[in-house]
């Protein structure tokens, strides 16, 4: 078994912290020439051949690697720091599964498989059938110091496979299912998740609008960690040999061949960046419109690298428990300007809509999604006035985030320090727009001010790069509850389980 980066089952980063560089270095040249195409593809209007572009870029490609090179992680002006790999929400791990001191947990089981190109000859193919979820169990998880950043072990961990336990002076070697080699991952049912996104998952998932929890055969309810486990070993689909790191299991196709109406968990492509080693974005990048942009604009060299960054998407490996600053840099355009906006004709009917009072607006709000607010407000000068006014925009963006779309932008308890990070950026943002507010004096928390300008500290979560990702991540959680929803009402998709004896 040779070394591997593990990514997390929710946000998709290695505890490592994921990707140092945009690209492996040997890479400069053929990627420069192929950005240099899109870029012309995108922007024709640049005066520069595809040679020239390409020259430019591999330059900021080079330069990125240098920087990268002695440091192990990216340098980002005013973000040092806010990697994934610097933060222990991020880089620590909780196992969920099962650990029987010395032996397998596991059962062969033989099943008769039917041949698709020949009818007539079924044949016999071997697998293991895993534990229900019963008495699972959390443990933590932590890299090693001193090892290559490329295995879990358990603290203390008693042996979980006599096969493929690796017994070492600080555990036992562990994998989780987003493994690299199937044969890893058909033996070990066991799944690994950072510790913050453990309690993201628990903390965000709306239980109490899902079905019941599930009972077991013996009459016991699972725990949530035990229907995790469940959900994750009963959407398993194997596929054979030894192959590069692939979410196949997550294809969601029953053995039968049904494809299953179930979705499968979209990672937005941030899981392909691992390969064997999650080391560089180069296949998380979207586009080159920033890069473009930066180059039209007559940007060179290490100032191309911010732009490359963005098309990189690098912020996807941020991490997700500092909150954006009103003096951080671009807050500002947020600032809200009624002269902003150029002078429009208003149609009668949205003048209708305008004299609503604010009870009846959150009503409609209520009915719409945060852009179709948006776009609602940018229909007309008098409507945005009216909407994106503090005493319209604030409430109804504070009841998003307490109840609703928004509910990402507060802090999770039980992640450390995660409440003091959000309350200080909170106490900012009182300071910003004029309010009187003082945390030493007040009986409430910041968030709880009349004053807290809800929308424009949603706006700048949106744009700051940590809560950018957290906001990745809520989407990713907010996929598992629908799983999570089909499993409790549905049970296994696939039955992978040992059966009672
Ligand atoms: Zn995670």
């Amino acid at each position: 078994m040779g070394c591997h980066d593990e990514i997390c089952l929710v946000c998709a980063i290695s505890p490592a912290g994921g990707p140092h560089s945009l690209i492996h270095h040997s890479n400069v040249a053929q990627e420069s020439a192929k950005l240099a195409e899109e870029i012309l593809a995108l922007r024709p209007d640049l005066q520069m051949d595809a040679t020239g572009i390409a020259s430019i870029v591999a330059v900021a490609l080079e330069l990125d690697w240098d920087e990268c090179r002695d440091v192990g992680l990216p340098k980002i002006e005013g973000a040092e720091g806010l990697w994934a790999g610097h933060w222990d929400g991020l880089s620590r791990a909780v196992l969920v599964g099962h650990w029987n001191e010395g032996e397998c947990v596991n059962e062969w089981e033989e099943l008769l498989v039917d041949d698709p190109d020949d009818e007539d000859s079924p044949y016999y193919e071997h697998r293991f059938r895993f534990p229900t979820g019963l008495d699972v169990a959390v443990l933590p998880g932590v890299i090693p110091e001193g090892c290559e950043p490329c295995f879990y072990f358990a603290e203390k961990g008693p042996t979980f496979d006599a096969n493929y336990g690796q017994k070492s002076t600080l555990g036992t070697f562990l994998t989780n299912y987003i493994g690299v080699y199937n044969k890893v991952m058909e033996e070990n049912p066991n799944v690994t998740l950072s510790t913050c996104c453990f309690d993201y998952l628990l903390h965000w998932i709306d239980f109490e609008r899902l079905p019941p929890p599930r009972i077991s055969p013996s009459g016991n309810a699972l725990s949530l960690p035990g229907e995790l486990y469940e959900i994750v070993n009963s959407r398993l689909k194997h596929k054979g040999g030894v192959q590069p790191v692939d979410l196949c299991f997550l294809e969601l196709t029953s053995p039968r061949g049904t494809v299953d109406s179930l979705p499968c968990i979209n990672y937005d492509d941030i899981d392909i960046t691992l390969d064997q080693y999650q080391s560089h974005f180069e296949c998380a990048r979207r586009g080159v419109e920033n890069v473009a942009q930066a180059i039209s604009s007559g940007l060179r060299g290490v100032d191309l690298i911010p732009a490359l960054r963005q098309d990189y998407r690098c912020w996807a490996f941020m991490r997700t428990d500092i909150w954006p600053l009103p003096s951080m840099a671009g807050m500002d355009k947020l600032v809200y300007t009624v002269h902003s906006m150029k002078e429009t004709p208003s149609p009668q009917p949205k003048r209708q809509l305008d004299d609503l009072p604010n009870d009846i607006l959150f009503e409609i709000f209520d009915q719409i999604s945060i852009p179709s607010f948006l776009a609602l407000a940018s229909t007309c000068r008098s409507l945005r006035a009216r909407l994106l006014s503090p005493d319209v925009a604030d409430p109804y963006f504070k009841h998003l985030v307490y109840t609703g779309q928004l509910r990402w932008i507060l802090p999770v308890p039980g992640v450390p320090e995660e409440d003091e990070h959000a309350e200080d950026a909170a106490v900012h943002w009182l300071a910003h727009v004029g309010s009187s507010y003082s945390k030493d004096e007040a009986d409430t928390a910041p968030f709880d001010s009349p004053d807290f300008p809800y929308y424009q500290f949603a706006r700048a979560c949106h744009l700051w790069d940590c809560t950018r990702n957290r906001r990745r991540i809520w989407g990713i959680v907010k996929q598992f509850e629908v799983l999570w929803h089909n499993y409790r009402l549905h049970g296994w998709e696939v039955d992978r389980f040992i059966r009672d004896k």
